[in-house]
């Protein structure tokens, strides 16, 4: 069972996204929970504003400490253990399968997302754990980076995916990128789906699916391929 708790100024935005297809039936077998905390309910302003300029001038607005030190505190009212506090920034650690892995250990995680410029400085040291970019890119809010990290993690937390969905030997798994996959029709557009796959020998179609794995790694992804445990075969293969 894992807890997430998203702290946002569009909390819609995250809920409506997220309780759909996979997510969304792990909240409704209560595998996971969802909830968003709008951060404009704690305005302390007559106008609902949340952001004000920046100190020593510069562009753009920065969310103001107050609203978000509330929100949090909101959050934490509904949280069993002390939860890990996930900024999502451009500046952070980048996000992998490995995060992934470890954060779906965690019992609560709350998702801090910023807007305009960002956040207030102060609040930030205060309450966060954890500093997560989604990529090398900058986007105009930290929603859409929380909904990548809420939809990787939780496919890490046992019984949201069934059986048929197994993440166990998918993409990044030992290093690896994923074997190509075919399904029906064995022909599409005059391109055959490879004989092996439908010999029903399994350890042919497992010695074809590595090989593949190890040759589209090797070429798409060196720096991972360079992390790759060959075996004496595998080292036989890629010699021939
Ligand atoms: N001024 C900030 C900077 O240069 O580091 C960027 C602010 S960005 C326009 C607004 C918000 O989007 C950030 O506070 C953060 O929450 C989110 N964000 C932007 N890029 C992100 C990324 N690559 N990963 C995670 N969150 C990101």
């Amino acid at each position: 069972m894992i807890n997430f708790h998203v702290l946002t100024l569009f909390p819609e935005m995250v809920l409506n996204a997220l309780n759909t297809s996979i997510i969304g039936r792990a909240v409704s077998n209560n595998i996971i929970t969802l909830c968003a905390t709008d951060i404009r309910d704690f305005s302390e302003n007559k106008h609902l504003r949340v952001d004000d300029y920046p100190y020593g001038g510069g562009a753009g607005m920065v969310m103001q400490p107050g609203p978000v030190y509330k929100a949090y505190e909101h959050a934490l009212s509904y949280m069993k253990s002390a939860p890990r506090v996930i900024y999502l920034t451009p500046q952070g650690k980048t996000f992998d399968q490995n995060m992934a892995r470890e954060f779906a250990l965690s019992g609560d995680l709350i998702f801090l997302c910023g807007h305009y410029e960002g956040i207030d400085e102060r609040v930030l040291e205060e309450i966060v754990t954890d500093n997560v970019s989604i990529g090398d890119y900058v986007l105009t809010g930290g929603e859409l980076a929380a909904m990548v990290m809420i939809d990787a993690i939780s496919r890490m937390v046992p019984g949201v995916l069934s059986n048929d969905e197994s993440g166990e030997f998918e993409t990044f798994h030992d290093n690896l990128l994923e074997y190509p996959q075919y399904t029906r029709p064995e022909e599409f557009h005059g391109r055959k789906v490879p004989a092996v796959l439908l010999s029903g020998h399994h350890a042919n179609i497992e010695k074809w699916r590595r090989q593949q794995s190890l040759l589209r790694t090797k070429k798409a992804r060196p720096d991972l391929f360079a992390r790759v445990k060959l075996s004496d075969e595998d080292n036989e293969f890629l010699k021939s």
